[in-house]
C-alpha cells in the first residue's frame, strides 16, 4: 500500500460505535470494575484513547516504535532532554530553534547538562566535537530560518559509532518529506503546531522513538512530568495528519515557484530555499527529503531593517505573524520577531541579517502570492531613498 492510503487507514474506525472519525474522549478518569481491573485506561494523564490514536499514528508515520503527544513542541523537547543526567553533554546544531536554545541554556545548564553548539552542516564538525561526556546530538534539518541542511545519515553513523543518541527535530520537513529514523536517528520530535496540525489553530508537540526501550523511558517522563496533549487538540492533529502529504506537496510546489521568482529580483541578495540548486547542501536535501517544504528566507541588497519592515507590512495575502506551516501564508522579520532575543553578532553569524524576511508559503495560488510580493516590493522600494541611490 502507498503511504497516503496507509496514513488514512492507520487511523482506526472506533471499535465501540463504528464512528469513522476518532471520538474525543473528554474525560479525566475511567471507571474500574474492581481495583486495578480496567480496559487499559485508568487516568487521562497516563493514557487517553484519543491521544493514543494520535500517538500510534505518528509512530507509524515516522516509522518508529512508539509515539507520544505533548502540550507543545517545547514540552516534547523537554521530555527528550530529561533522558539525560547531570554531567552529560549535548551537541546541538548552532542555529537551533530559539525556544530550544532558551530551554537548554537557561534551564538545563543549571542542572548540570552542558550544551555545545556546532555547525552540523559539515559532518566532520560533529565528529570533532564529541567527547566522553556526549550523550545526545540534537539537529534540525532544515533549520529555522535560513534552512541549513545537515546530513542526517552521516551524523547518525557518527552517533552510533560513539554510542550517542541522535534526536532530529523534524518540524520543518515533516514526515511526509523526511523520515529521520529511516536514516538512523534514535528519536524524532515535532512541533505539531506547524505542518502536522497544519491550520494555525493549536499548539502541540510529538516525540517518536526508534526503539521500544527508549519509548518506555519517554512514556515514563510524559506521565511523570505531565505535559500531555488534551483530547480535543489530539483530535485536531489527527485530522491535520490526514491531509499532510497533500498539503506538503502543494506547500513545496508553491514555495519552489516563489523562490525562483525571488532569485530574479535585483534588490534581493540571498534566497534560502533547499529546492534551489544554489542552496548550500542542496544535494543532501535532495537525497534525504522528498519535498523541499514551504519555508523560504531572503534578504536585501540594502541590509536595512526599515525597508524590510515596510515589505512585510505591505503584503496583503502574506500575513505578518510568527509561526509557520499553516494553510494561510505568513511572513515575518526574524530580527524583530522570532530572533529578537539573540545578540546581533550571533544572529548575523547564522545569516539572520536585519533585512532577512521569512516566508511560510501557504496553500493559496502561487501566482497570487507572487503578485502580492511584487506589489509589496514596488510599494516599499518606491518610497525608499536608499533604493534610489542603489538603482541610480
Ligand atoms: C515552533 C518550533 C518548535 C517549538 O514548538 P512549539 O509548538 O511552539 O512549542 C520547536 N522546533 C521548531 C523547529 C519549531 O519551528
Amino acid at each position: 500500500m502507498k503511504e497516503q492510503t496507509q496514513i488514512l487507514h492507520s487511523i482506526p474506525v472506533d471499535p465501540l460505535t463504528g464512528s469513522i472519525s476518532t471520538p474525543i474522549y473528554q474525560t479525566s478518569t475511567f471507571v474500574q470494575e474492581a481495583p486495578g481491573v480496567h480496559k487499559g485506561y485508568d487516568y487521562a494523564r497516563s493514557n487517553n484513547p484519543t491521544r493514543k490514536v494520535l500517538e500510534d499514528c505518528i509512530a507509524k508515520l515516522e516509522n518508529g516504535t512508539n509515539g507520544y503527544a505533548f502540550a507543545s513542541g517545547l514540552a516534547a523537547i523537554d521530555a527528550v532532554i530529561k533522558l539525560l543526567e547531570a554531567g552529560d553533554e549535548v551537541i546541538a546544531v548552532d542555529d537551533i530553534y530559539g525556544g530550544a536554545f532558551r530551554l537548554f541554556t537557561h534551564i538545563y545548564q543549571k542542572f548540570g547538562i552542558s550544551i555545545r553548539y556546532v555547525d552540523t552542516t559539515n559532518v566532520a564538525n560533529v565528529a570533532d566535537a564529541i567527547t566522553a561526556k556526549t550523550k545526545l546530538i540534537w539537529i534540525e534539518s532544515p533549520t529555522n530560518p535560513t534552512l541549513k541542511i545537515s546530513d542526517i545519515a552521516g551524523i547518525a553513523e557518527i552517533a552510533k559509532a560513539n554510542n550517542v543518541l541522535l534526536c532530529v527535530d523534524n518540524t520543518f520537513a515533516s514526515p511526509a518529506s523526511q523520515k529521520p529514523i529511516n536514516l538512523g536517528a534514535d528519536i524524532v520530535i515535532h512541533s505539531a503546531t506547524k505542518y502536522l496540525a497544519g491550520h494555525s489553530d493549536l499548539i502541540a508537540g510529538l516525540v517518536v522513538t526508534a526503539t521500544k526501550e527508549l519509548g518506555d523511558r519517554i512514556k515514563f517522563i510524559q506521565n511523570a512530568s505531565g505535559a500531555i496533549l488534551g483530547p480535543f487538540d489530539s483530535w485536531l492533529v489527527i485530522r491535520g495528519i490526514e491531509t499532510l502529504t497533500l498539503r506538503i506537496r502543494q506547500h513545496s510546489e508553491n514555495a519552489q515557484k516563489i523562490a525562483e521568482f525571488l532569485l530574479k529580483e535585483k534588490l534581493i541578495k540571498n534566497v534560502y530555499f533547499p529546492g534551489l540548486p544554489s542552496h548550500h547542501n542542496h544535494d543532501i536535501a535532495k537525497k534525504q527529503q522528498k519535498y523541499f517544504g514551504g519555508v523560504i528566507a531572503f534578504d536585501l541588497v540594502i541590509d536595512d531593517k526599515e525597508l524590510a519592515s515596510k515589505i512585510v507590512s505591505s503584503t496583503k495575502l502574506f500575513k505578518l505573524a510568527e509561526s509557520l506551516g499553516g494553510v494561510k501564508s505568513l511572513c515575518c522579520l526574524p530580527c524583530e520577531m522570532t530572533h529578537k532575543s539573540i545578540p546581533a553578532e550571533k544572529r548575523y553569524q547564522s545569516g539572520v541579517t536585519d533585512s532577512l524576511i521569512r516566508l511560510s508559503v501557504g496553500l493559496e495560488d502561487a501566482d497570487d502570492l507572487i503578485a502580492d510580493l511584487k506589489q509589496a516590493f514596488a510599494f516599499a522600494f518606491a518610497e525608499s531613498a536608499v533604493v534610489e541611490s542603489v538603482t541610480a
